[in-house]
């Protein structure tokens, strides 16, 4: 027989408690599956067990880093540079850690290291085929990902919806997993429907859950709970009846209504006793739950005490997902501050008018969020413009922060068409140009200066923000950078460039001295914005805009 068939039961054995709680969506997809998923997670930290999580993405791509944001929503970036689906967001936020690339698997991902095995000769002549050698890898990967963060349990969150083609190879391996792992002890199934309201008497209808989970059933794989998404909570008739049709008990038949915040998932599933019974089923006894801090910041979200208005100006506002970390950095920072943050959405190419403050009026602050491409570029220029002569707040992120350069550049320092040679490569005053080791690389996908850099501050406003810190880490997604020729000119103007990389080289923050808070960083501090510590840039933006806001009644 095959040795393959062999090494992963080793492997299970020398496993140890490693638990794995398998999350699948059933009906349609965008059913919020990661959030279900990163608050059971947020639940079980919270009963002191060490959580991390995995999410499969059934695409071909390796990663998400040469997806278009309108299609898939925000890249995400990792630490060590990995660009992933933003999923993964939801669980660092949620759990409070820092994930790697390995979190994200994509069928990319595992076919390219079969294949490459294949062609070194590694599988010794055999026939390579998706069972036992795809399905394998995907068990191997997810075992490692668990192995190297010690955790006692690994979420696995299966994208997708049951029944695509593509899903399942990946549906397979879990169900051996499972079988491999000793049964639901240690590995248990959470399948997340649709339960939708049809009609004017507002019938909860059962029958697509019922549908998914034959599905699910017929590849071998019997749910333990069912999450039902929908718009309230299920009728007990309705829980009923699921538990009678799909066959799990009552207990584990969980509403998940829409919420205000999904911030408030967490709760409103442990209120049902999802926590208890994961647990129980697992046997692990532990004691109650620990979520103080996550409850008080929930509270003060949704208890605001008074209103702000920040204009989001990008390329990709018809999608909301493209901005994913922003809002949720703005959650953090609403927050904090105790005040709601409604966010604008406005388009670039709409303020490429003669008078942009159309668009502008009213708002108590602005963000110009990073982007590619030159769509909208003049009419973010021209926002910044605005917040920059009326003394409105504003921060650049990445593009944005290039953008205020630029801006800068123009019309203060008078250097006609200063520009980014991503957008006109041609310019007098290319004061954003390519980072010289970016020249000439023309893959897209994973080469950008990605990640975690360190960054030095000096003090400014920014400084004040990170608590007077010298040294700080931040992550990274761009192929462009100031152009150091004119940071001694710009800089010694009054654009004062506060943070730099830690060789000095690379400039990562920049402030206006008078004005009240014209901030930009070069480094996107929305990726590691939590909950219970939103990014201090974010902060000082709104609260600069709450300043903003009172001095205006
Ligand atoms: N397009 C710019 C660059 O590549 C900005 C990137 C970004 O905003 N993430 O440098």
């Amino acid at each position: 027989m095959d040795e393959t068939f062999y090494y992963h039961n080793e492997m299970a054995n020398a496993r140890g408690t490693m638990k794995f709680i398998i999350v699948t969506g059933g009906v349609l997809s965008g059913l919020g599956k990661g959030i279900t998923a990163s608050s059971i997670g947020r639940l079980l930290k919270g009963r002191g067990l060490k959580v991390t999580a995995v999410k499969i993405d059934p695409y071909l791509n390796c990663d998400a880093g040469t997806m278009n944001p309108y299609q898939h929503g925000e890249v995400y970036v990792l630490d060590d540079g990995g660009e992933v689906d933003l999923d993964l967001g939801n669980y660092e936020r949620f759990l409070d850690i820092g994930l790697t690339s390995d979190h994200n698997i994509t069928t990319g991902k595992v076919y390219k290291t079969v294949i490459e095995k294949e062609r070194r000769g590694d599988y010794l002549g055999m026939t390579v085929q998706i069972i036992p050698h795809i399905t394998n890898e995907i068990k191997e990967r997810i075992k490692k990902v668990g192995e190297a963060s010690g955790a006692d349990i690994v979420l696995v969150e299966l994208g997708g919806t049951v029944g695509d083609i593509e899903s399942m190879p990946f549906l397979e391996a879990v169900r051996q997993l499972y079988r491999e792992s000793g049964g639901e002890e240690n590995c248990l199934f959470v399948h997340t429907t649709l339960v939708p309201i049809m009609g004017s008497v507002g019938e909860q209808k059962t029958k697509p859950t019922q549908h998914s989970v034959k599905e699910l059933r017929a590849i071998g794989i019997i749910p333990h709970v069912i999450v039902a998404r929908g718009v309230k909570m299920l009728d007990y008739d309705i829980k009923r009846k699921i538990s009678l049709f799909c066959d799990v008990p009552l207990a584990a038949v969980v509403s998940a209504p829409d919420a205000e915040s999904i911030y408030q998932v967490p709760d409103i599933l442990d209120q049902q006793g999802l926590t208890d019974y994961i647990l129980r089923k697992m046997k692990l006894d532990l004691p109650r739950s620990n979520m103080i801090k996550w409850n008080a910041f929930v509270k003060n979200l949704l208890n605001p005490t008074g209103a702000v208005e920040i204009a989001v100006v990008g390329k990709y506002t018809g999608l909301k997902d493209s901005y994913m970390s922003h809002i949720e950095a703005f959650h953090h920072a609403s927050a904090e501050a105790q005040v709601k943050v409604n966010l604008r959405w406005l388009e670039g190419e709409d303020l490429e008018t003669k008078n942009p403050g159309k668009f502008l009026k009213g708002v108590d602050g602005i963000l110009i969020p990073g982007g590619f491409g030159d769509r909208g570029i003049q009419g973010k220029i021209n926002a910044i413009r605005y917040a920059r002569e009326n003394s409105i707040p504003l921060l650049g992120v990445c593009l944005g922060f290039q953008l205020l350069v630029a801006e800068y550049s123009r019309n203060v320092m008078k250097w006609k068409g200063a520009d980014s040679t991503e957008f006109n490569p041609k310019t007098r005053y290319p004061v954003i140009d390519i980072l010289p080791e970016q020249a000439g690389v023309t893959d897209m996908g994973g080469t950008m200066r990605l990640g975690t850099h360190d960054i030095k501050l000096i003090p400014g406003i920014v400084r004040t923000l990170y608590g007077g810190k010298a040294k700080i880490q931040e992550r990274h997604r761009h192929r462009y950078e100031v152009n150091p020729k004119y940071i001694d000119k710009l800089d010694s103007s009054g654009l004062k460039f506060t943070g730099r990389s830690k060789d000095g080289v690379r400039m990562e923050v920049v402030e206006l001295a008078n004005h009240p808070f014209f901030v930009a960083t070069q480094f996107h501090p929305e990726f590691k914005s939590r909950p219970e510590n939103p990014s201090r840039v974010h902060l000082g933006l709104v609260e600069a805009a709450k300043a903003y806001h009172s001095k205006k009644k």
